[in-house]
């Protein structure tokens, strides 16, 4: 009898990799699946990009980089951080890792611990919780609201610090809601935060280029007075369609820089090099394949908020950023769940389960729409014909 560790009962998951595994093995037995389930771009990583890594390859970058990342690429990031938000970024507080996730486990392992109070939106990418728990903190749950179009509300959050508060964890744009956090709610939280000295931020701007209607994204890093306390987290998977090079960075405060790059060396000694070299690339290279996909996302998600919104039963409110659709589905008469395995099972759509993005996802659904529109329709047709 093995004898695991107690604390890897408390890691949770991200049911998103769960429900592609049931769609694989659904297609593999022959059925037509159409996967609304799954949250990466269905585009390439852009040609220049791919020979970018590869010539990095070939031009013998075989070996261990800087535990932090090559110096090219943290200067590129913060030259991209300067034009996209106007902030001053010292390359030296940016540190690139393997995806955006690392750099979550990373913050709440530096500030999770039994007692600790770390605060996480709900519903929201389940890794947030998942971690949270792992490392013996309390999960405080900022809960997003459909009335405000999921967006985060400042109150709420300052309402809920406590002297036990030690990481607050925000994102915008939101998955699995596509919630975008206007400046009004950021201007009020970050003053509120000058009474909590205490309090670490994360910020998750991993969807930051995916806004549409002409909303902006409102960095955290133009925030000079929290900079001290912010980790910024942002990569190349959703910008770029490079889920599966594993690339993403974060900015961090001086204070815990050293901690971070010890993180990185007891963890994975550096991102693979011929990655790095494909995200300098990304970032210094032209912009146009990134225009390009947005202008489809916008497409396919008027589209599919149309479409979920004619559904009896189902009402959908305009996701403003990243490639997700959350309807509420409580008119259908199913819970979250019933409605993932019956779309799946019998319309042979995947989605996936608010529940799977914390509690207060029951009664609703998320639908990623990075799939064609032609798929989309077909796919809602199935489910109209379900319901
Ligand atoms: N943050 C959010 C909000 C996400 O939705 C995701 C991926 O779905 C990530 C981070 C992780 O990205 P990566 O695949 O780069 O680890």
């Amino acid at each position: 009898q093995l004898r695991f560790a107690d604390s890897l009962s408390r890691l949770g998951t991200e049911s998103a990799f769960t429900v592609l595994a049931r769609a694989q093995g659904l297609t593999a037995q022959g059925r037509d699946i159409i996967n609304l389930g799954i949250g990466q771009p269905d585009f390439q990583t852009p040609p220049h990009i791919v020979e970018a890594g590869i010539k990095a390859l070939r031009d013998g970058h075989h070996g261990y980089t800087p535990a932090n990342g090559i110096p090219a690429l943290r200067e590129a990031v913060a030259a991209d951080l300067h034009t996209r938000h106007g902030a001053e970024v010292n390359p030296g507080n940016v540190v690139v890792v393997p995806g955006g996730k690392p750099t979550m486990f990373f913050a709440v392992l530096m500030f999770g611990q039994p007692g600790a109070e770390i605060m996480y939106p709900n519903p929201g990418f389940p890794i947030y919780e998942s971690v949270i728990r792992y490392s013996g903190a309390t999960p405080v749950p900022i809960a997003l609201r459909e009335e405000n179009d999921f967006a985060f509300e400042a109150e709420t959050v300052l309402a809920q610090i406590t002297p036990a508060t030690r990481l607050i964890i925000i994102n915008s744009p939101a998955n699995p809601t596509g919630g975008v956090t206007p400046r009004r709610e950021v201007d009020r939280f970050v003053a509120g935060l000058a009474d909590h000295p205490h309090v670490a931020v994360l910020s998750d701007e991993i969807y930051s280029r995916m806004l549409y209607d002409g909303r902006e994204h409102v960095s955290l890093l133009q925030y000079p007075e929290i900079r001290d306390r912010l980790i910024m987290l942002d990569g190349w998977s959703k910008t770029y369609a490079m889920t599966g090079w594993r690339l993403g960075y974060a900015v961090w405060p001086d204070a815990a820089l050293d901690h971070a790059t010890r993180l990185c060396i007891n963890d994975h000694s550096c991102v693979n090099a011929a990655a790095q070299y494909a995200g300098l690339a990304a970032l210094t290279g032209p912009q146009d394949a990134v225009d390009e996909m947005m202008r489809h996302f916008d497409a396919r998600r008027r589209l599919i908020v149309e479409a979920l919104n004619s559904l009896p039963g189902v009402r959908c409110t305009d996701p403003g950023g990243a490639f997700y659709a959350f309807p509420n589905i409580e008119g259908t008469g199913m819970s979250a769940a019933e409605a993932q395995d019956r779309f799946l099972d019998e319309a042979g759509v995947a989605t996936v389960a608010g529940t799977s993005f914390g509690s207060h996802g029951e009664g609703y659904l998320r639908f990623s729409y990075a799939n064609s529109a032609e798929n989309i329709t077909t796919a809602i047709d199935r489910i109209r014909a379900i319901l």
